[in-house]
């Protein structure tokens, strides 16, 4: 039986078991999927351990995301312009590193929360792995202006700076702020941050929110709900991150199996599941 993973710390909150178990049922492939708790430090060895013993690929999470790129043997275009990657495929002594991060955001936001991102502004808030992985797509994706705000305003800039061609190929304006200093209002608002994560609050003012925006916070289950609830208070559309989780899964299984589960369905399941 084919054997992946996820691979972060900490990882017993992921739902990836849970998710690739149903789109392996449904799409009728025999599959294993864990979680495993790597020590800080100890990524690289991890990875390969998993692959000496056969596995044919693994999802990575917080905080290993940056450490990947350095341990593939090749890296998807997408991986590299995010210098960070979630997702690695064993090709024999290979390993592929890829990013569906970005393209799991944007299928979200599109098919799911039914909003178009071409010709939107958009608050990018964050500059750690996840926002690196899905700069690129929003880029793609044809918004009009992408600002992205961190707490450590350097990692903004150098974020910003490595999209800086393909913005310009998408005619796309991208910026880069500390969180304290944004300046304007959004139609999508994407919490890319840790904070809700760490439990230390919205990271941004309510003043960025144009009426009706879409407010989505990358994190899900009851860490997301403080946010949930002020983007609700404050005459947003919220969103957690589930069916970002959902869709880069499904990316996932696309690069490790050929086919892309179907994602609506599984979220839907997800969502009863955990309510
Ligand atoms: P990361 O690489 O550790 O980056 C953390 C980011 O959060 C940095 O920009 C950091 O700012 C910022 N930050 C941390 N604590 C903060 C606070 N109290 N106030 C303001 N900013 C703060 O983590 P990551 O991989 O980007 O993950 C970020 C979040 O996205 C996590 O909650 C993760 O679970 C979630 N995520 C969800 C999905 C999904 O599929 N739904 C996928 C990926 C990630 P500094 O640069 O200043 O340190």
């Amino acid at each position: 039986m084919d054997l992946y993973c996820v691979m972060g710390n900490p990882v017993e909150h992921s739902k990836s078991p849970w998710i690739h178990a149903r789109f392996a049922q449904i799409m009728g492939h025999e599959l294993r999927y864990e979680k495993r708790l790597v020590p800080i430090g100890g990524f690289a060895d991890a990875v390969r351990a998993f692959q000496r013993e056969g596995g044919k690929g693994c999802n990575v999470t917080v905080p290993f995301k940056f450490e990947s790129p350095a341990i593939a043997t090749k890296l998807t275009p997408r991986a590299q312009l995010a210098q960070a990657s979630n997702t690695m495929r064993f090709d024999g002594s290979e390993i592929l590193g890829d990013n569906t991060d970005g393209i799991g955001l944007v299928s979200d936001i599109e098919r799911n929360a039914g909003v178009a991102i071409r010709g939107r502004d958009v608050l990018l808030a964050g500059a750690g792995g996840a926002a690196s992985g899905v700069l690129g797509p929003l880029i793609e994706a044809g918004a009009r202006r992408i600002v992205v705000a961190n707490r450590t305003l350097g990692k903004a800039r150098v974020l910003v700076k490595r999209h800086m061609p393909l913005a310009a190929q998408h005619s796309v304006q991208v910026e880069s702020c500390e969180l304290a200093a944004i300046n304007g209002v959004f139609d999508i608002v994407i919490n890319a941050t840790a904070a809700s994560m760490t439990g230390s609050g919205v990271p941004f003012s309510a003043s960025v929110l144009k009426p009706r925006a879409l407010a989505i916070d990358m994190m899900y289950g009851p860490a997301a709900a403080p946010f949930v609830a002020w983007a609700g208070e404050h005459g947003a559309v919220a969103r957690d991150g589930l069916g970002m989780l959902v869709e880069q899964a499904a990316e996932a299984f696309l690069v490790w199996r050929g086919v892309r589960p179907p994602s609506a369905e599984v979220l839907a399941e997800l969502r009863r599941t955990l309510s």
